[in-house]
């Protein structure tokens, strides 16, 4: 099969959908691949690399998507790019559709089929195309957190670890899924004295059992959060209810009885965030100020550092887009459920409910 993978055009976009790994993979399998001139560079992996791995590599993005029988991408078509898409061509990327009424249009209109990563869901609802997007953002709240409490950028001036015969720093994590327990691991071997709050009771009964001390658990409730907000340094919300905005679980008032120059990262801001005074703020100005403490409200983490996300995501995507290349479309989803689940439109028809509920099309 042609597989096809242009330089993603959205603003900010450094991700690329394919690694030399997955090219080597597709190739040794008997697919050619194409891949945009300059669709690299964003994550430092450059042209001669993929071409190293066997990609042809294509100047103009127009005679890639004109070839190509599968396209791989990370984000959703531009409208730039709309009039690229060809019946009978298959795209395999994220795309959220419910929230993207132009995008959903083009995709009628093109009559191609359309998958999406963030719906391809394993038999247990887990989300395997998203979770390492949390590994990031979950990894990369407690580096930016420990950033925010330098004192020269507005924090508390405290580090971390601590040194021998100080204090280490307090970090609390709220939310022990993905993004909160990869928070809570860099935050312990930053030496940090961590608290990790879940309502999920097995959750906490599995991380105590794995951490053996080294962190606390404590059964979430306003009451608990509050006391732990109050004693930390730094908090960490990374909580998801599926399918709803994020619960508010840290108000104004309780910011403002809050240690001076504290640090909140709201990782669960992409959800509407789980502090009250939350904002989505950008890598160019990521944080904003509350009473005495600094909030970081960053909606899209992993984009900056798109080298180690790119990997990330394309460690996941790999099997999925081989299954593709060497089935076809209609026997890859019909050979697997997960890869089913993530189907958004067959030849223009939108089959996700959500989707045509958003923007009232049959289904
Ligand atoms: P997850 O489902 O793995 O974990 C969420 C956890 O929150 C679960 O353990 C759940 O029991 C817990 N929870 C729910 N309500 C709670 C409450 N009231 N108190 C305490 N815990 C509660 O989810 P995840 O993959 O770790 O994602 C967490 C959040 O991070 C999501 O909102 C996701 O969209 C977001 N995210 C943001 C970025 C970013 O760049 N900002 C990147 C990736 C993911």
């Amino acid at each position: 099969m042609l597989v096809g993978v242009p330089r993603e055009l959205k603003n900010h976009e450094y991700r690329v959908a394919i690694t030399p790994a997955g090219v080597v993979e597709l190739v040794r399998r008997g697919h050619q691949v194409l891949v945009e001139a300059g669709a690299g560079d964003g994550s430092a992996i450059p042209d001669a690399e993929f071409r190293a791995g066997g990609a042809r590599i294509v100047a103009q993005a127009d005679d890639l998507w004109g070839e190509a029988e599968l396209v791989l991408k990370v984000k959703e078509p531009v409208p730039d790019e709309f009039h690229r898409m060809r019946p009978g061509q298959t795209l395999f990327t994220y795309l959220h559709l419910a929230a993207n009424a132009d995008c959903t249009r083009a995709i009628v209109a093109a009559g191609i089929d359309a998958v999406a990563y963030e719906t391809v869901q394993l038999p247990d609802g887990s989300l395997p195309l998203l979770a390492p997007m949390s590994e990031v953002a979950g990894r990369m709240s407690v580096q930016v957190g420990a950033h925010c409490l330098e004192r020269n950028q507005g924090g508390r001036g405290v580090l971390l670890g601590g040194v021998p015969g100080t204090p280490a720093g307090k970090v609390v994590v709220i939310g022990a899924g993905v993004a909160g327990m990869n928070a809570a691991a860099i935050a312990l071997g930053m030496q940090a004295e961590v608290i990790v709050l879940d309502t999920n009771v097995n959750r906490l009964r599995q991380i105590d059992f794995t951490y053996r001390g080294h962190l606390q658990t404590v059964a979430s409730n306003a009451y608990e959060v509050e006391k732990a907000c109050r004693w930390a340094d730094l908090v960490i919300g990374a909580v998801l209810v599926p399918g709803a905005k994020a619960p508010t679980l840290v108000d104004n008032h309780l910011v403002s009885t809050m240690r001076t120059g504290s640090v909140l990262v709201d990782i669960a801001i992409d959800q509407g965030g789980c502090f009250a005074d939350s904002r989505p703020t950008t890598h160019d100005d990521p944080t904003l100020r509350v009473h005495d403490s600094l909030f970081y409200c960053v909606a899209n983490m992993p984009g900056a550092v798109p080298h180690t996300s790119t990997w990330a995501l394309t460690n996941v995507t790999l099997p999925y887009v081989t299954a593709l290349a060497d089935k076809g479309f209609r026997q890859a989803v019909g050979d697997d459920p997960a890869l089913a689940k993530g189907v958004n439109a067959v030849r223009g028809t939108v089959v996700q409910a959500e989707v045509a509920k958003a923007h009232g099309l049959p289904h």
